[in-house]
């Protein structure tokens, strides 16, 4: 199959985008600052704009959309949830959070899920069960306990959360913060381990680091925090909100380095592009720490969500899903590889997910993102030169193939 991009593409200035962008300009917060496209239709791994161009989405939505933009199963297990039952509050129980949970957690070879809603959601959830089982089961004297994060690292955007980011932009302003976090340098584990005191509780990090350019830690690093931990006696965190669920052609990104966590932080990919929806991962002995009225959520396990997301784990137990990510990560990696030192300064993956450092001569990697986008390829640069790309799981290798090569003619027309 030949996959081909419209040829050269109008400035973004065309009446519909414009009129969008200047309504989202005045009336949307400036939270973010998007790149001059305005989607309003997708499928799989393409989507369109309100001008009618169209694009290959090698963002998936921060790898919310592992499974691409309306993935058949997904948006059929939707629409029959929908025509059921779609929320009921955990007041009253629903037939699809049960099944959810079991086959989630059977997925993943742990006993329990705590269902919620966002990423950050998961986050705090998991902070907040580390402490509670650090009082009630390891004896730590009350609001003694510490967990020890990584620099670099992003777990999203609560108070308590940007409170332990290392990144000022997350922080500046957000002030004060909850206390009790000790940072290490990401990848060293003699920190790590001179950073652990009688009351750590955990150790919570992203097995690959996402938002930081996608930094892989040196090799047996993961295997290292799991032997810190196990000294310790803390518990091993691991927020594989977006390394989690295929994004690094494995289950998750912690077993691809043969390690298993103690409590895994789901978000993003789990709700199938469709729904948010997330979860902490755990053994009873970790979770059953919560008790009724302790913690809560109106949202989390509604059975809408619990719909996708049980079609979101059928999904990952077909093993072709994760041998075809993994196709198309060494397809990346070969790719990527080729345009070092033609643009490129340093390219790092994990499967089908790229962090690439831009020769900062060439421009800054919005400029660059944006190069891409007026050539019919979507990515979203991170810190300054780098670039990432974390196609949908279902593109083919043609499709990025295609993409790869738009980048290597981007950086050939700015060089
Ligand atoms: C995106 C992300 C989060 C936060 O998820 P939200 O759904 O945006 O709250 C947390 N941790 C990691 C590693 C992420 O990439």
């Amino acid at each position: 199959m030949t996959v081909t991009l419209p040829g050269s593409r109008p400035e973004p200035t065309s009446t519909a985008t414009a009129w969008h962008e200047e309504l989202m300009e005045r009336r949307s917060a400036h939270n973010y600052h998007p790149l001059p496209v305005v989607v309003t239709e997708a499928e799989g791994a393409w989507v369109t704009d309100v001008d009618g161009r169209r694009y290959l989405d090698c963002l998936a939505g921060y790898s919310a959309l592992n499974f691409g933009h309306r993935h058949p199963a997904l948006v059929a297990a939707a629409h029959r949830q929908i025509d059921r039952v779609t929320l009921t509050s955990r007041a009253f129980g629903n037939d699809r959070i049960g099944p959810f949970c079991a086959a989630l957690g059977e997925l993943l070879g742990k006993q329990m899920v705590l269902p919620m809603n966002t990423g950050a959601e998961a986050v705090e959830s998991g902070i907040k069960v580390a402490r509670k089982w650090g009082y009630e089961v390891r004896g730590v004297s009350e609001d003694r306990a510490r967990i020890v994060v990584m620099a670099g690292g992003f777990h999203g955007r609560t108070t308590t959360i940007v409170g332990f980011s290392t990144d000022p932009d997350a922080r500046g302003g957000f002030g004060p913060f909850t206390p009790g976090f000790d940072v290490v340098p990401f990848g060293d584990a003699a920190a790590l381990a001179a950073a652990i005191t009688p009351d750590t509780v955990a150790v919570l990090l992203e097995p690959v680091q996402g938002e930081a350019g996608v930094v892989v830690p040196p090799p047996g690093f993961l295997a290292e925090v799991r032997r810190i931990c196990d000294r310790a006696g803390a518990l091993m965190v691991a927020d594989e909100v977006q390394s989690g669920l295929g994004r690094t052609g494995h289950l998750l990104a912690t077993r691809r380095e043969g390690v298993d966590a103690d409590v895994y932080l789901l978000g993003k990919a789990l709700g199938g592009g469709i729904v948010p929806l997330s979860a902490v991962v755990a053994d009873e002995a970790v979770l059953g720490v919560l008790r009724p009225g302790q913690h809560g959520s109106t949202f989390g396990g509604n059975p809408l969500a619990c719909a996708v997301g049980s079609a979101v784990v059928d999904l990952l137990g077909d093993p072709a899903v994760l041998a075809h990510a993994r196709d198309l990560g060494r397809e990346l990696t070969a790719r990527l590889g080729a345009l070092v030192g033609h643009g490129v300064v340093a390219v790092r993956t994990a499967g089908p997910w790229a962090g690439i450092d831009v020769d900062p001569r060439l421009g800054d990697g919005r400029a660059v993102c944006t190069a891409l986008a007026r050539r019919g390829v979507l990515a979203k640069d991170t810190h300054g030169a780098t670039l990432r790309m974390s196609p949908p799981l279902v593109a083919t290798v043609e499709e990025l193939a295609l993409a790869v090569d738009t980048l290597g003619g981007v950086l050939a027309e700015l060089g």
